[in-house]
């Protein structure tokens, strides 16, 4: 049930969302779609997307009693109140993005279907996020977005998004690439043209990743058998270690799991074809965090040096480089806080000393030189 956050609450969270670019729009969308358990999500950027940008997904869709709020500010169906933040699971819980795109675009349209109603709406929407008219559209369940013509009333953002707009496709698809690395189960496509002045239409590219089996499938999908034979799954979790210690903690309010999924280079890897595809995929529960600032560059930095010593070991003779890494941390909502920066990719943690070690031990377990101790291959 999409409802207003009252204003307290509003303060707390607000981040006053700035959609300055493309990618933006794209990222706040797909993010929507994969919140609405969407198992396929189709991007199309017309003109390097400042024509329009639409999403297109296959999920829950929007009932017909929220439509009237979807766009609205701070409405939201994913957050009740300011304690409800650290249970908060979704991607979305400020009820901005809908309504900061609105603002920003010539015009917004969404269609939706939910499994229950007989027909898709189409509905118009103004700045402000309210609904100029509604009709009726024969579409699948699912949601669409389309924004159009972004920052045509922002003329600088406009400006500066044409300068950039030569890298959009390889940005876009990059980004689907580290959400699609988070959710292997889900199809993700990008369809890119470019129009003309006399409106015709061509084909800048396509790019499609079906829905895989798991995340170790997804990377072989993505960058191919050369990395992945070179790469190997594995889990460490706090709750095997706390059986083996009897569990040494008293306070039960401290008491959480971590876990740490990774794909990390095997041991006798060949380094060149490791440092080759060096890109570096952290989530904290899936959500992308990037990796400039606090525990999460420090843990980058762990797995950098480590390796490059398991490098050095291989016979790797040239500079430090970071190597190829998905680590996926795993652990209790309550114990982070990503409602720091208005697009949430930087996580606090209250406890970061843990996440370190449990680092230390995820790197102990893949690449422990005395024991060579075998890594638990386990689908996600
Ligand atoms: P938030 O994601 O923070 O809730 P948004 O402005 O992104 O805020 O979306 C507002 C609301 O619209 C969401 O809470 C959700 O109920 C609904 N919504 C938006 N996009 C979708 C979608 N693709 N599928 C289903 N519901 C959606
Ligand atoms: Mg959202």
């Amino acid at each position: 049930m999409i409802h207003s956050l009252d204003t307290s609450t509003v303060r707390r969270i607000s981040s006053g969302q700035v959609i300055t670019k493309v990618e933006d729009v794209v990222k706040e969308l797909i993010e929507n779609s994969i919140d609405a358990e969407s198992t396929s999500i189709e991007v199309k950027l017309v003109g390097d997307g400042l024509t329009s940008i639409t999403v297109k997904d296959n999920g829950v869709g929007i009932l017909e009693c929220d439509r009237p709020a979807m766009a609205l500010r701070n409405h939201t169906s994913k957050l009740y109140d300011f304690e409800g933040l650290s249970r908060v699971e979704t991607y979305g819980f400020r009820g901005e993005a809908l309504n900061s795109i609105c603002s920003v675009t010539e015009s917004t349209q969404i269609t939706t279907k939910t499994e229950n109603d007989p027909v898709a709406i189409l509905y118009m929407l103004d700045h402000s996020g309210k609904i100029l008219h509604a009709k009726s559209s024969g579409s699948s369940p699912g949601t669409t977005v389309t924004a159009i013509k972004l920052f045509s009333n922002v003329p600088v953002r406009r400006q500066v998004a044409k300068k950039i707009s030569s890298s959009i496709g390889k940005n876009v698809q990059n980004l689907l690439i580290t959400y699609a690395l988070a959710h292997p189960h889900i199809r993700f496509s990008l369809k890119h043209t470019y129009e003309n002045n006399s409106k015709l239409k061509f084909n800048e590219g396509n790019w499609i990743q079906p829905a895989m089996k798991n995340t170790m499938d997804a990377v072989i999908k993505l960058f191919g058998n050369e990395l992945a034979n070179e790469v190997q799954f594995g889990v460490w979790s706090s709750k095997s270690e706390d059986i083996e210690n009897g569990g040494n903690d008293n306070n039960t309010e401290e008491q959480y799991i971590i876990t740490l999924e990774a794909i990390l280079p095997n041991p006798d890897a060949v380094p060149h074809i490791i440092f080759k595809n060096g890109k570096t995929f952290i989530y904290v529960n899936n959500r992308p965090v990037t990796t400039v600032r606090g525990e999460i560059k420090n843990l980058v930095s762990m797995v950098k040096s480590v390796y490059n010593v398991i490098a050095c070991h291989n016979g790797w003779t040239g500079n430090t480089k970071t190597p190829f890494m998905w680590i996926n941390i795993k652990l209790p909502t309550w114990v982070y806080d990503v409602n720091v920066e208005p697009n949430k990719n930087v996580a606090l943690f209250h406890h970061g000393e843990r996440l370190i070690e449990a680092v230390s031990n995820l790197l102990e377990m893949f690449y422990d030189l005395n024991n060579q101790r075998e890594v638990q291959n386990t689908d996600i």
